[in-house]
């Protein structure tokens, strides 16, 4: 992909490739300057950006960058992002324009009850591109929404799949 400076929003529902983008982008700039970035609650859970298909990153948490000095950058990549709040978007459109610098987000666009993330609504808001990733639902149609499968005894979390909203109106009213 070719950018100038903006703030580019990268997002889709669970399992659509939205992370596997950013590191393909990441490593395509790789004699530019990066950092990588992933929300702090994100990160807690795993430190590193990682996609389905094996590839991974290494990254700092969101909050490490409100004291950078972001002379040293030409790219910040921002995994996780639906989970920024509204003021740190604000921010990285601050800095974006601010200091010529290329900010990739990449984020999942609702949560499981269809209702928009704060980081995805702002994202939305000031992005100058935003990129819609798709996924096809094991029907065929596209995936919208992240539907919850909770988690088991064994397990440690929820689980979500992505499905159309048709299969998503069978499960929910079934
Ligand atoms: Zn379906």
């Amino acid at each position: 992909m070719e950018c100038n400076i903006m703030l580019i929003y990268c997002h889709g529902v669970v399992q659509s490739g939205k992370t596997a983008m950013l590191i393909e982008e990441y490593e395509k700039n790789e004699n530019k300057r990066r950092l990588t970035l992933k929300s702090d609650i994100s990160y807690r859970f795993n430190p590193k950006i990682e996609s389905r298909n094996g590839s991974s990153i290494s990254c700092q948490p969101f909050s490490v960058c409100r004291k950078m000095d972001f002379s040293d950058f030409d790219f910040i990549f921002v995994d996780e992002a639906q989970f920024l709040d509204e003021k740190d978007v604000f921010f990285l459109k601050e800095i974006s324009d601010r200091e010529n610098i290329i900010v990739f987000c990449s984020g999942i666009t609702s949560n499981h009850k269809l209702e928009r993330f704060d980081g995805s609504k702002a994202l939305f808001q000031l992005s100058n591109i935003d990129i819609h990733v798709k996924k096809l639902c094991t029907c065929g149609r596209s995936a919208v929404v992240n539907w919850r499968v909770y988690k088991k005894r064994n397990e440690q979390s929820d689980n979500y799949m992505p499905i159309c909203y048709v299969c998503y109106s069978k499960k929910k009213f079934k």
